[in-house]
């Protein structure tokens, strides 16, 4: 049993030893592995470490900078800190706070306040303006810095935000334009509208006094005279604003015609006789230094400029002052005139306060403006736009109770031909115009008219007036029908054509083509005259284009429709006798040559 024991004992103790044996290996074995793992972890931390630092050396986009937190030492500094904000890579090196000579002082404060303010425990965020003390550059920078209390570490990320900034900066002005612009919209349509609202107000309040009083016919005349006055005021308004908003919308396009700058002057100065006689005014015409007269531009927009200079000139004149129209060649270069065209008058003058915004829409000087002298105050607005359209400018001079001076420069190209005739045609305009009211009145009694009109009402109304008038009328009521009204008719049947522009089938500027291109002589002789709702200078001119003899807009001034076909009606049997007698003695000629033949 002893024994038995004694042999346990033994193999204990081997069993003993061997555990201990194989404890030992399996210690040192994990000993040997973590020595490895640490080895290799340190080796990967320090690889990691290494590249860290390179990307953030390399970031062409922000500028690192690590302070050790108890002496504020860079130990880290990001190679671009030279190259974006001026400062060598050892002066940082040596003191972060180098940092504030590319800033402004009073910027560099304000960063140092909110520095030491700072609780560390989150981010703090900053942004500055900087100056490159190398190339003088100007730019923004943000700044983050965080303090990693572990470490006890400060990291401070730098970043040139200049274009970013730039963006933000031109973003904020076009939002604040549109803003802007809005708000000129509503106010202009605030502005409109009461401008409307009042004159209609006046116009259904007159109608309703006219029918109170419809049994005294001559107070009924006056309230109806009255009506009228405002409804053509309201027309003229419409016809600016929608004017007005058309150019500012760039949908007015210049035409590049060419035309005699001369010839505009004395049709300005035409045009104006007659106001200006009836107030008594004195009216001069200047012309001065004209190497060539036909320019290239758009001579109606450009008179609508002048015209409303020369109306102003005569609204602000009281009787007996001046008025001065001065046409003057500056200068020529290069095929090209420098132009001064000034209307000066000796009227009420302009506050110099007003001047500043005299081209602003619905602006005028007082509110007794438009009571003493009425107006809308649009047509400076659209002369501004018109002139800066053309490339030139509008000066204004002024002087309380001595007078205004309007002067627009403008730089016009010569025309590719100058052109000869030109006073030959001037000489011919002023025949047309002549001739007293009454006189033309004469030439529409009588008068044989084609009226194409699809508009019953419309045409209900041409055609009451027109054969009060004493005129007779055919009416066709499609384009494509005046035409064939035309064809089927006699030679030198009709007198004058009035023709709607906006019909069914044909237009009347198609009609109008058509008409002119017949083969018969009376087509080119033809007065043809647009009646259209559209009034805009550029219908003007498709109307002159398509052969028309001029434009009437609608509503129709009965009386200016009367003078101009009086006028028109009468060049025509003019030109059409002299046909006629031409044909005459061409048929005499040939008689008398087969007459001779046969003897
Ligand atoms: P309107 O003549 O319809 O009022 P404008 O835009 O042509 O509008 O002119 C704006 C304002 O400028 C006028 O109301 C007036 O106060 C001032 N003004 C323009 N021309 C003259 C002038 N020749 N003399 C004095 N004031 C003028």
């Amino acid at each position: 049993m002893k024994e038995f024991t004694n042999r346990l004992a033994l193999h204990a103790e081997w069993v003993l030893c061997f555990f201990l044996l194989l404890g030992g290996v399996l210690a040192a074995a994990a000993g040997i592995r973590y020595i490895l793992r640490r080895r290799q972890k340190k080796k990967s931390v320090k690889g990691r470490a290494e590249w860290l630092y390179t990307f953030l050396s390399d970031n062409p986009f922000q500028t690192y900078i690590f302070l050790r937190g108890a002496d504020a030492f860079p130990f880290f500094v990001s190679e671009n800190v030279e190259q974006v904000f001026g400062l060598t890579k050892s002066e940082m090196d040596t003191d972060v706070f180098a940092l504030a000579r590319c800033m402004k002082p009073e910027e560099a404060h304000k960063l140092e306040r909110q520095y030491r303010n700072w609780n560390r425990r989150e981010p703090m965020a900053a942004e500055f303006s900087f100056v490159n003390p190398q190339n003088e550059r100007r730019g923004e920078a943000s700044l983050w810095v965080q303090y990693r209390k572990k470490e006890d570490v400060y990291v401070l990320v730098l970043e040139d935000i200049s274009s970013r900034k730039k963006e933000e900066e031109t973003l904020r002005q076009e939002l604040a334009a549109a803003k802007e612009e809005n708000e000129a919209k509503t106010e202009f349509l605030s502005e409109m509208s009461h401008e409307i609202r009042t004159p209609m107000n006046g116009i259904l309040g007159l109608l309703e006094l006219a029918k109170m009083e419809i049994a005294d016919q001559g107070t009924v005349l006056a309230y109806l005279e009255k009506t009228q006055n405002l409804s053509r005021f309201l027309l003229h308004l419409i016809n600016d604003v929608l004017d007005l908003t058309r150019i500012e919308n760039g949908k007015v396009q210049l035409a590049q015609e060419e035309f005699d700058l001369i010839d505009m002057a004395h049709e300005l100065q035409s045009m104006f006789a007659k106001s200006i006689a009836e107030k008594n005014l004195h009216f001069e015409l200047h012309v001065e230094g004209f190497t060539a007269r036909r320019v290239v531009g758009d001579a109606m927009r450009l008179s609508q400029v002048i015209i409303n200079f020369l109306s102003n000139a005569v609204k602000f004149t009281e009787t007996g002052g001046s008025v001065t129209l001065t046409f003057r060649q500056m200068e020529r270069i290069e095929e090209r005139l420098r132009l001064m065209i000034r209307v000066r008058d000796t009227g009420k003058g302009i506050e110099p306060e007003f001047l500043g915004h005299i081209f602003r829409p619905f602006e005028q000087e007082s509110s007794m403006i438009a009571r003493k002298y009425g107006g809308s105050g649009l047509g400076m607005a659209i002369a501004d736009n018109i002139v800066r359209l053309m490339g030139g400018q509008i000066v204004i001079d002024s002087e309380v109770g001595k007078g205004s001076d309007f002067i627009v420069f403008l730089s016009l190209p010569v025309a590719k031909e100058e052109e000869k005739t030109g006073e030959n045609r001037q000489q011919k305009k002023a025949e047309i115009r002549t001739g007293t009211g009454e006189e033309l009145l004469r030439y529409v009694r009588g008068a044989h008219v084609l009226l194409a009109e699809d508009n019953d009402i419309n045409a209900r109304i041409i055609l009451a007036i027109l054969e009060k008038a004493g005129a007779k009328i055919d009416r066709a009521v499609t384009g494509r029908q005046a035409v064939e009204m035309f064809a089927c008719s006699e030679e030198g049947e009709y007198d004058v054509i009035l023709m709607d522009i906006q019909m069914p089938e044909m237009d009347g500027w198609e009609a109008t083509r058509r008409i002119r291109s017949m083969e018969r002589e009376d087509a080119a002789l033809l007065p043809v005259y647009a009646l259209s709702a559209n009034s805009y200078v550029e219908d003007r001119r498709r109307s002159l284009e398509a052969g028309m003899n001029g434009h009437i807009a609608k509503p129709i001034d009965f009386e200016e429709l009367k003078q101009k076909m009086g006028a028109a009606i009468r060049d025509r049997r003019t030109a059409w006798n002299a046909v006629q007698k031409q044909r005459k003695e061409d048929r005499q000629r040939n008689a008398r040559s087969r007459s001779m033949e046969n003897a």
